[in-house]
Formats: structure tokens, C-alpha cells, sequence
């Protein structure tokens, strides 16, 4: 990977972010261009640049992100449900290569997306 990626930039406090949960595996953070009334995102402290190269060592990750987001929704005010989307690839409309779900809500989502 060229570079640190802007995720990484957030991890490591080199720029600012609007931080509501961390712990030593995971940060959550308000997406800077939020697509619904609220829009967060969850990464993996690691660097897993996405989809593709995920490997079976990381799935002790994913399960705490997966639960993260289960307990800390109803606490940023996601009472009636949500989606994750989880964007790999330039046909996914992926532009940060550091795995990542958007958690979004606070309004009805509409189907199909994209
Ligand atoms: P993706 O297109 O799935 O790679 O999503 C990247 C997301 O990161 C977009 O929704 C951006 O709005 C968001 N984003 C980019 N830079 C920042 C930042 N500095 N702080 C918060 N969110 C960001």
C-alpha cells in the first residue's frame, strides 16, 4: 500500500475525526459527507485494504466490528433499524482502501441502492 490511507491519518491522530466509539481493534467515526441523517463509519484498527485481501486470521476482527456495531447503534440513535454497506472495488464505488462499513440510518433507506 503507497502511503498511509486518510483512515490511517484518523487512527494514528495526524487529522481529526468525530470519534463516537474505540477500542484497541476498532474505530467508529462520522462519515465527513454523510448520505443520511447519520452516517458512520467502522474500520479495523489493522490495515486490511478491503474485500480482496482479507484473510481467515482477520475473522476475529470482523466478528468484534460486527457486534461494535450491533451494541453501539441504538446508542448514536439508530432505534429503527439501519444498513451497512460495505463498498470493494471501483465497481463497489470503493475510494478509501482501508476496509470499511458504512452504518447509515435516521431516515428510510431506499432499495435498490446505487
Ligand atoms: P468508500 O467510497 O466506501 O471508500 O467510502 C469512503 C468514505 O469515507 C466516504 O463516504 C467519505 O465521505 C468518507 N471520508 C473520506 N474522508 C473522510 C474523513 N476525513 N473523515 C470522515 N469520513 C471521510
Amino acid at each position: 500500500m503507497a502511503g498511509k490511507t486518510i483512515f490511517k491519518r484518523i487512527i494514528d491522530r495526524e487529522i481529526p475525526a468525530d470519534i463516537v466509539y474505540e477500542d484497541d481493534t476498532c474505530l467508529v467515526f462520522r462519515d465527513v459527507s454523510p448520505q443520511a441523517p447519520i452516517h458512520v463509519l467502522a474500520i479495523p484498527k489493522k490495515e486490511i485494504a478491503g474485500m480482496d485481501t482479507i484473510s481467515n486470521d482477520d475473522m476475529p476482527i470482523l466478528t468484534h466490528l460486527w457486534t461494535v456495531i450491533r451494541d453501539i447503534a441504538p446508542k448514536i440513535g439508530l432505534i429503527d433499524g439501519y444498513r451497512i454497506v460495505l463498498n470493494s472495488g471501483p465497481h463497489g464505488g470503493q475510494e478509501v482502501e482501508h476496509l470499511h462499513l458504512h452504518i447509515l440510518g435516521g431516515r428510510y433507506m431506499g432499495w435498490p441502492p446505487g
